[in-house]
């Protein structure tokens, strides 16, 4: 049973979250913002500002966080800063101020393919990265940085029929494609082509 079927969809977003234990947090990591160009920054901006979207429709968008959020970002975001969750520091250190010490990280070239186990846990991390050659290995840096810290990470991918290739990898698609198997207990194939 998914968490729509339980409360039948018949509750506003907030009174789900209230009647929910806890909620995960959904983490945009910026760490690697100064390795954008200033139109690579823009899309990570808009990007964020879609994932905003996508996740009020279903709760509140405090669950959105940007960690590693400078001043730059600050200026370029367009969206409402005061309804997500803003933070400067690092990841790890908002996670130990929430006190979760286990990850999933959405991450492209991990082994494990992402699920329904990993729902358990707290908190999904998704790098704040908008490259064009897909041949980069960016995101595995963002989980060394968690385990150094002491975070234990659940490095994860999404697939559609086995292969990371047909995925589309906009940070806002790549939170859609979690929330439609987390809140609509759709299969991983489903929710990726929801979002092709
Ligand atoms: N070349 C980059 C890299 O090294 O990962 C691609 C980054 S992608 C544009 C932005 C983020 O979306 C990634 O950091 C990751 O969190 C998430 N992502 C994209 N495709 C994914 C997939 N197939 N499985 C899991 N996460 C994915």
């Amino acid at each position: 049973l998914c968490m729509a079927d339980k409360f039948e969809m018949v509750l506003s977003p907030e009174e789900l979250r209230s009647k929910l234990p806890e909620w995960p947090y959904f983490i945009i990591d910026l760490q690697l913002w100064d390795k954008h160009t200033q139109k690579e920054k823009g899309k990570v901006c808009l990007q964020i500002n879609q994932s905003y979207g996508l996740l009020r429709d279903y709760f509140t968008g405090r669950e959105l966080a940007v960690t590693w959020a400078n001043e730059e970002f600050r200026g370029m975001f367009h969206g409402p800063l005061d309804r997500i969750t803003v933070y400067d520091g690092p990841t790890a250190e908002f996670l130990k101020e929430k006190g979760i010490d286990e990850v999933v990280l959405l991450d492209p070239w991990a082994d494990k393919v992402l699920s329904e186990k990993d729902f358990e846990v707290r908190a999904f991390i998704i790098g704040g990265i908008v490259d064009t050659g897909h041949d980069k290995k960016l995101t595995p840096k963002i989980g060394e940085e968690l385990e150094r810290a002491g975070i234990k990470v659940r490095r994860r991918k999404i697939v559609l029929r086995g292969d990371v290739a047909g995925v589309p990898d906009r940070i806002n698609r790549i939170l859609g494609i979690i929330l439609k198997m987390l809140v609509e207990g759709k299969s991983m194939d489903e929710a990726v082509y929801e979002f092709q």
